[in-house]
Order: structure tokens, then sequence, then C-alpha cells
């Protein structure tokens, strides 16, 4: 099987699963104890910490540990409005639902909810938050890359509105980090999302990046892990595995990109030779992903036979959640709902090679072949 589904997860890096073996056999302590075990285990926290920390240039007490992304997103949507008035919370209505769907829950406790567009190319535009912060806004959340289209957001000018406007800043960093660049300061933002399993590290591990400054009310109360911030024995293994993909990522993240950046230009030039649509080809993207669509062929129907084939692909109805139906993100651009529900992800990652590009167009020649005979018989 050719994996090219990167942005829904990554395998474990091997230096990475070498780091958490030993937490998860002999090394077991809480790290919240006292003796031996426990101190050994509260270093490798705290080792983690720093590499986290040091991956998006923040100060290790920066860094609070959680389950993964969505319960970052959590944290800071119902954390921060917990702390304020009830105002207006904007998004892009192009975030995760993980994003959107804690925005939403808001509402019950008087907030209101605005979901600010995208242009054609999925791209939030600063002047379209500027007219959405005339309403008095508590909090704004736009992500710095898109899951579906890799498209690159402006967040820094985004916070400077969504600041004038005294609102908190978030951005869901998720699927940029490991990819691009990841900053804290350069982004300007007091909160920012990031998960493991998406950079070459374990599942069940994220952090929230926050401002210290920052009035956030805990989702989970308990024995005052994460000084405070996230109750609740620290899964010391997972967290190990996040530090050492963290610092991993770092290390080969330029190499990487000018790497996938050949491998997406074939890939995408091969598409549109077959006729293939690109979604967000005008936007700056993240050099893994490619989002297309054939206007003849249903995405669904289109993973299943790549899949059979031996190549792993996303169809954009599963690229969130369980929900199916049109892409929501390919809607909000505009996309006429017949096109967006035949959209195909594809996410490149450390292991594609231009050769394996090559394997896969000539496969897809096969299926789209094959499909379009079926046609041909049921018309
Ligand atoms: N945010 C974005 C943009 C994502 O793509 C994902 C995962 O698909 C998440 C958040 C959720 O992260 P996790 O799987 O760690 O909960």
């Amino acid at each position: 099987m050719i994996y090219l589904d990167h942005n829904a997860t990554t395998p474990i890096a091997p230096p990475v699963l070498e780091a958490m073996l030993p937490f998860l056999r002999e090394q077991y302590g809480n790290a919240s104890s006292r003796h031996d075990l426990g101190t050994v285990a509260r270093r490798a926290v705290e080792q983690a910490r720093e590499q986290v920390a040091a991956a998006v240039g923040v100060q290790p007490g920066q860094v609070v540990f959680t389950s993964g992304g969505t319960e970052a997103n959590n944290l800071i949507v119902k954390g921060a409005a917990a702390t304020r008035p009830p105002a207006q919370i904007v998004v892009s209505g192009i975030e995760h639902p993980c994003v959107l769907e804690p925005a939403l829950q808001l509402r019950r406790q008087g907030w209101t909810v605005a979901e600010v567009g995208v242009d054609a190319e999925g791209v939030v535009r600063a002047d379209t938050l500027a007219a959405a912060l005339r309403v008095p806004t508590g909090i704004v959340s736009v992500m710095l890359a898109n899951n579906e289209t890799g498209a690159i957001q402006p967040v820094a000018a985004l916070a400077e509105h969504a600041r004038g406007a005294k609102a908190v800043m978030h951005t869901d960093a998720v699927q940029a980090f490991g990819k691009i660049p990841v900053r804290f300061a350069d982004l300007n933002v007091q909160a920012m999302s990031l998960s493991s399993h998406k950079v070459y590290g374990p599942k069940g591990a994220g952090a929230l990046i926050v401002d210290k400054r920052l009035d956030l009310q805990p989702l989970l109360a308990g024995g005052g892990h994460e000084r405070g911030m996230r109750s609740g024995t620290e899964n010391v293994a997972a967290i190990v595995g996040f530090g050492a993909a963290a610092e991993l990522a770092m290390l080969v993240l330029d190499a990487e990109r000018e790497r996938l950046a050949p491998l997406q230009a074939r890939l995408e030039a091969g598409l549109s030779q077959r006729g293939g649509r690109i979604f967000g080809a005008g936007a700056p993207r993240l050099a893994n992903t490619t989002y297309f669509a054939f206007p003849d062929v249903e995405g669904e129907t289109l993973v299943i036979q790549l899949d059979g084939a031996g190549f792993a692909t996303a169809s954009g109805a599963a690229c969130s959640s369980h929900h199916s139906g049109p892409s929501r993100v390919l809607l909000a651009m505009g996309v006429e709902a017949a096109l967006a529900g035949r959209a195909v992800r594809i996410s490149l990652g450390r292991a594609n090679d231009a050769a394996q590009i090559d394997t896969f167009l000539a496969a897809l020649d096969e299926v789209l072949g094959r499909l379009q005979r079926l046609a041909a018989i049921a018309a």
C-alpha cells in the first residue's frame, strides 16, 4: 500500500518510537510521584515540553500538554469564553469541527457565532474579518493551514485586526506545524493548537501554546497538572513521543519542503492532464497537500477504487469526522455542491517519492478507464 493520507495521520517515526518505548516498559512512574521512577517520568515530560517549546519559539511554561488537537481547540474556545462576558466569537468558515462545534456550543451561554467566509482560493481575507469585528468580539479563531486544501491563512495580519478589537486570537496550527515554519511570536496570536500524530508522533498527544497572560479556565479540574490548566496523570510515553517528533520535524522541515514541492507539482500536472481540477491552486499552500476532483467521478468511489489499487487517499467528505456530503470547505470557497462532492485529497509525507507519484498516476488511469467503461454500460 502506498500511503497518501498524511493530513489524516502519520506513521510514528522510528526514533520517536525508540524514545517512547522505555516509558511503556520499565519507566512507568507517575510524573507526580516523589520517588526515582516518578522523577524520571517528570524529567522526560519536562524535556518534551522544552522540545515542543523550542519548535515553535516559546518558553516551556507556555506549553500545555493535552490529549491532542481536538482538546487544545476545545480548551481555548471554551476556556477563554468562560473567563469573559458573552460576546461574539468569530471563526472562519473552513475551521475543523473541533473549533466550530465548541464555538456553536457557546451559544447556550449567550455568545453569538460569526463564520467568516473565504475567497475562491480558500483564504480568509483581512477585510472580511475586519467587517465581522464591527460587532463586539471576545474570541477569534482562524486556522494556520487548512486540512483539506492546504491553504495557508494570513494569521498574523488577521491577528492584528483581532487585537485591535480586543479579542483573544487563536490559531489551529495542527496541519501547519511540521510542514511550514511556525513561530508563535510571528503569528501574533495568544494561543495556538498543535497535535502530535500529524508530525510523526503518537496519537493522543498535543498542546495548546499560550500567552502566559491569557486568562483561561481549564476544561478538566482535578489534581492541578499542567499548572492547573489540564488535570490528569500525564500520558508520559505519548508526551515524550510528541517532544521527539517535534524536534525531528524541525530538523527535516526545510529539506522535506524542498523535496515535496516538485512531487506536488508532478502530481498536479498529471491530474490536470487527465482533466482533474485542483482546488485552492492559487493560494499559498502546504507543499504536501493536493485537493482535486474529476467532474464525472464521485469522490468516495474514486477513493474506494484507489484503495483497491493499493493507494490510501481521502475523499472530501472524510477529511473530518463522520460528516458526509460535500466538503464544507469547498462550499465555503464557492465550489458548486456537485463538484465539491467529488473532491479527493492526497497528502504526501516523508516516505513518498517521485516514482510513487508516477505509479499512482498510472493506477489512476486504470481506475478512471474502468469507471468510464462502467458508466458507459450503465448509460
Ligand atoms: N485541527 C485540524 C486542522 C486537524 O486537521 C485535526 C485533525 O484532523 C485536528 C484539529 C484534530 O487533532 P487531533 O486529531 O489531535 O484531535
